[in-house]
C-alpha cells in the first residue's frame, strides 16, 4: 500500500524531473498539496512528510482545519484555492496566507479592509480566464492589468502572481496555448511589480506540461491524497 508520504515524494520527483527536462532549477518549483474534502490526520501525514504548504477551496471547511491545527503546526502556510462570494471573504482575510483566486476589485477591497492589521498582508494571485470558457471563472487577460494597479495599491494585499485552471483536454497543443498565455500575463506583470514571483499554475494530471511553461507552484490534490469522492 502506498502512503502519503509515498506519493509526496513521487510528486516531489515529477517536479524534480520535469524542471530538468528543461533545464529549470525544481527548487523554483514550489509544491502545494491540495487537501479539500480530506480530513485533518492527512494533512498531518502530510506535514509529517515534510509538506508545509496546504490549499482549500472551501470557506467552511478550511476555517475548520486551520483552527484546528493553528496551534499544534502553526508553521503550516494555508492557500485558498477555490471561488469566493464576497459575504465570505472576511474568512480568508483572517485565515489565510495566501488567496489565489482573486478576480473582482470589490473583493480586493474586502479582502483589503477585513486582513487583521496585526497580521502580514495577505499575499494574493490574480485568477485569469485563458480558456474563454464562460462558465470558468477568473478575469479575461485583458483586464489582469487594470485589477494589478488597484491590488498595488491596497496595503494589506500583497501581488504575488496569476493562476489559472486551463481547460480538462487531452489536446497538448490547445493545453500548450493556455499555460503559454498565462506565463506571458506573469511576465508582463512581473516586469511592473517587483513582488511579483509566482505563477500558479500545473495539477496532479499537468504538472509536467505546466512546468515546462514556467509553473513556479504547481497545486497537487489527488496523486498525493488519492481521488476525491
Ligand atoms: C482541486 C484543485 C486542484 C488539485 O487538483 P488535482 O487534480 O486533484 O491535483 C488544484 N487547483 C485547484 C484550483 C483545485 O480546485
Amino acid at each position: 500500500m502506498t502512503t502519503i508520504a509515498d506519493r509526496l515524494s513521487l510528486a516531489q520527483s515529477r517536479i524534480t524531473q520535469a524542471a530538468e527536462k528543461c533545464a529549470r532549477n525544481p527548487k523554483e518549483i514550489k509544491l502545494l498539496a491540495v487537501s479539500k474534502t480530506k480530513p485533518i490526520e492527512q494533512i498531518i501525514a502530510a506535514y509529517e512528510a515534510g509538506q508545509r504548504s496546504f490549499g482549500e477551496n472551501y470557506v467552511q471547511e478550511g476555517e475548520e482545519k486551520v483552527n484546528a491545527l493553528r496551534q499544534s503546526h502553526s508553521d503550516i502556510v494555508w492557500h485558498f484555492i477555490g471561488p469566493l462570494q464576497s459575504n465570505k471573504s472576511r474568512i480568508v482575510a483572517e485565515n489565510f496566507d495566501w488567496m489565489h483566486t482573486l478576480s473582482r476589485e470589490k473583493i480586493a477591497f474586502r479582502l483589503n479592509e477585513q486582513r487583521p492589521k496585526n497580521m502580514v498582508p495577505l499575499k494574493v494571485c490574480i485568477q485569469v480566464n485563458i480558456s474563454n470558457e464562460a462558465s470558468k471563472s477568473g478575469i479575461p487577460t485583458s483586464e489582469v492589468m487594470a485589477l494589478a494597479q488597484t491590488i498595488s495599491q491596497l496595503p494589506s494585499l500583497d501581488l504575488k502572481g496569476v493562476m489559472a485552471i486551463p481547460t480538462a483536454t487531452d489536446d497538448i497543443e490547445l493545453q500548450h496555448s493556455e499555460f503559454a498565455a498565462l506565463k506571458a500575463i506573469y511576465d508582463e506583470l512581473k516586469c511592473q511589480y517587483p513582488s511579483v514571483d509566482t505563477l500558479s499554475m500545473g495539477m496532479s494530471q499537468d504538472l509536467e506540461q505546466a512546468i515546462a511553461n514556467g509553473s513556479t507552484m504547481v497545486r497537487i490534490g489527488s496523486a498525493i491524497f488519492g481521488a476525491r469522492n
